[in-house]
């Protein structure tokens, strides 16, 4: 859905939801929303953890109910919604985003030597904090200013280059 057709949704709701005849609940298992986009800067030290992550909770409307759950299973037959803890939400109309999960594990030989030392992945906070602190090091690959040509001018961070760059166009590959 667009970010227009989600506007317009919204409008067309509000009134049935302010009144009670619409509800909306949202279930989640964590209380810390990751703003994902945000991670890819989190290893040149633009962006900390503290500035893409928010409380949940906190960045839903005060109309929809937020449930802090585990979502255990889904029983269409039924529209209802059961948490691991028992309890089950019924519904209408269910919409499913549970999103992926990054599991390095199962690209094969990835996770060999050398994870998360000399070569890592930003998908989560931790892994892109981690590689912040390589990457500030300059420790990914080892090297120093004499492991370059003479005519380098000078080692500078990832944060350094953005700076450096600004206005112009940047190009991830
Ligand atoms: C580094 C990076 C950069 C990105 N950049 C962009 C970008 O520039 N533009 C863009 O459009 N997209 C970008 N994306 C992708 C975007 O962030 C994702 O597509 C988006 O977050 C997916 O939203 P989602 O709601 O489907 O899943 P998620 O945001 O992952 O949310 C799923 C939620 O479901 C919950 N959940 C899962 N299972 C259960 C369960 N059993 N019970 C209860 N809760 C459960 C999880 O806790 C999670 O909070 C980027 C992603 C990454 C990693």
């Amino acid at each position: 859905m667009t970010r227009a057709e989600t506007s317009k949704r919204s409008r067309l709701y509000a009134p049935s939801i302010r009144a009670g005849r619409t509800r909306i609940s949202i279930v989640d298992q964590d209380d810390e929303h990751v703003y994902q986009p945000g991670l890819l800067f989190v290893p040149f030290g633009i962006y900390s953890r503290e500035k893409v992550t928010r409380v949940r909770h906190r960045q839903v409307h005060r109309d929809v109910t937020y449930v802090y759950g585990r979502i255990h299973r889904v029983v269409t037959a039924e529209n209802r919604v059961y948490l691991s803890d028992q309890s089950a939400i019924d519904y209408d109309v269910l919409i499913v985003a549970t999103g992926t999960r990054v599991v390095p594990e199962e690209t094969e030989g990835l996770t060999g030597a050398g994870w998360r030392e000399s070569m890592s992945d930003f998908y989560t906070v931790e892994a892109a904090t981690a590689l912040r602190e390589k990457l500030a090091l300059v420790d990914m690959f080892g090297l120093a200013r004499d492991d370059f040509i003479e005519e380098l001018e000078g080692i500078i961070t990832v944060g350094e280059f953005y700076q450096l760059a600004a206005g112009g166009q940047i190009i991830f590959t």
